[in-house]
């Protein structure tokens, strides 16, 4: 199955799979699984050298099935992934890009903080957009036991 357009998926799915999906990797799994039995059966029917390997070449069969299956459904999961984390990109504030470059900062360049948190920011950074901040000098929040941001550079 092709996914044009991909929010075809609604935004509320908690999945990066789609029913359609499932019975696919059912499928392939259940055929591998008929086909490893079958050729368990075969290859038990028999002594003969080269009946047991056309049985077993049945069995490898069954097993690539499987695991062709298992790739399938893994690929298609992660690419559902992307394509929503892509989305979910496009959709943030562009001033939030701009937070992300990492930028040195001197120990007197004035930093903000939530009250109470462990990490200190750049102030437009976008952990602590819309939130109530304090704002000192990065050698006062590092006294005060806070770390720089992950996301805004280090300090
Ligand atoms: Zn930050």
């Amino acid at each position: 199955m092709t996914r044009p357009g991909v929010p075809a998926q609604p935004a509320r799915q908690p999945y990066p799979w789609v029913v359609p999906d499932l019975f696919r990797w059912f499928f392939l799994l259940g055929l591998s699984i008929v086909g490893l039995v079958v050729a368990w059966w075969g290859v038990s029917g028999t002594a003969r050298t080269g009946t047991q390997i056309t049985w077993i070449n049945i069995g490898v069969a069954a097993v690539v099935v499987g695991g062709l299956g298992n790739m399938t459904w893994l690929l298609q999961g992660r690419r559902a992934v992307a394509l929503r984390r892509r989305e979910l990109l496009a959709r943030l504030p562009a001033r939030t890009t701009v937070a992300v470059a990492p930028v040195a900062s001197s120990p007197r360049e004035k930093r903000v903080a939530v009250p109470g948190a462990s990490r200190h920011h750049r102030p437009d950074c976008a952990a602590v957009a819309g939130k109530r901040v304090e704002e000192a000098s990065v050698a006062k929040h590092e006294r005060a036991g806070r770390r720089p941001c992950g996301l805004c550079g280090g300090g």
